[in-house]
């Protein structure tokens, strides 16, 4: 999330870091097109939801942390086995990878968050449990007049909840939200099967945005074994869904970027 006057909030750390990174430095780093000309010191945070491969394998390949002067900030869930940086630590060093998080040349420091409303840089932050199958963070920020939700992986089925039940934590991260990004895996012929693998439906998605009242949905965590024909007929279906309450349906894809704008500047 990128706002003029305040440093960026990063959703999550997956391999869409790298293209970002590449980005933000403005040229390539790796690959026949590599340069490790100079760049600026990059300064933002990432919000963590939780530690699952998918979430984390970016941070190593995020070429701004090559120089020396930048720092990232990132605020993830709790964890019972002691403190994030520790945990982290734990997966990224050999013979898992050649190097740990404090290898890295710009600093990376954790900060552990669990029901909590934290300011970064005048955004508002809201991290809350969410349900999934390891201890994972929803969260919501807010700045300058918009909100943006993101409950990456949210799987009712790891609950003994009722099917279409929203929790109020849940509710609290979305409500009125100009956009929602939101897990939807499976469909519901897919669910069925997998209801414990810790993801929700497009249906399911569609049914949060609305009962919070949120203007936009975006269908994200996309399974790994959907083709784009696939995401497309559940965005259809999810559209359908949407628009009878009153909610905006997209589909996540790599690269896309999306404008929001305060309601009183629109
Ligand atoms: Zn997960
Ligand atoms: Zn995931």
């Amino acid at each position: 999330m990128e706002v003029d006057g305040h440093t960026p909030v990063i959703f999550d750390m997956g391999t869409g870091l790298r293209p970002y990174g590449e980005q933000i430095v403005g040229f390539p780093t790796s690959g026949p097109e590599g340069r490790t000309a100079p760049f600026g010191a990059f300064h933002g945070t990432a919000l963590l939801t939780h530690l699952h491969w998918d979430h984390i394998q970016g941070l190593p390949f995020f070429a701004p942390l090559g120089n020396a002067d930048a720092t990232l900030d990132v605020f993830g869930p709790r964890q019972e086995e002691g403190p994030l940086a520790d945990v982290f630590a734990g997966v990224m060093r050999p013979p898992y990878f050649p190097i740990c998080p404090d290898e890295l040349t710009g600093k990376v420091s954790f900060h552990d968050a669990g029901n909590d409303d934290f300011a970064i840089n005048g955004t508002k932050v809201r991290s809350r449990w969410v349900r999934h199958t390891s201890p994972t963070l929803g969260f919501r920020v807010e700045v300058e007049g918009v909100s943006i939700a993101y409950l990456s992986d949210h799987g009712p089925g790891c609950s003994d909840d009722p099917p279409n039940f929203v929790p109020q934590d849940v509710l609290e991260l979305c409500d009125g939200a100009d956009l929602v990004i939101h897990d939807s895996q499976h469909t519901n012929e897919e669910y069925e099967d997998k209801w414990f693998y810790g993801h929700c439906t497009a249906d399911y998605a569609v049914h949060v945005a609305r009962e919070a009242g949120a203007s936009r949905l975006m269908l994200f965590h996309h399974c790994p074994t959907h083709c784009d024909d696939d995401v497309d007929l559940m965005l259809i279906h999810a559209q359908e869904l949407g628009s009878a309450g009153g909610v905006d349906v997209m589909a996540a894809t790599e690269g896309l970027s999306v404008e929001l704008h305060h309601a009183l500047a629109r």
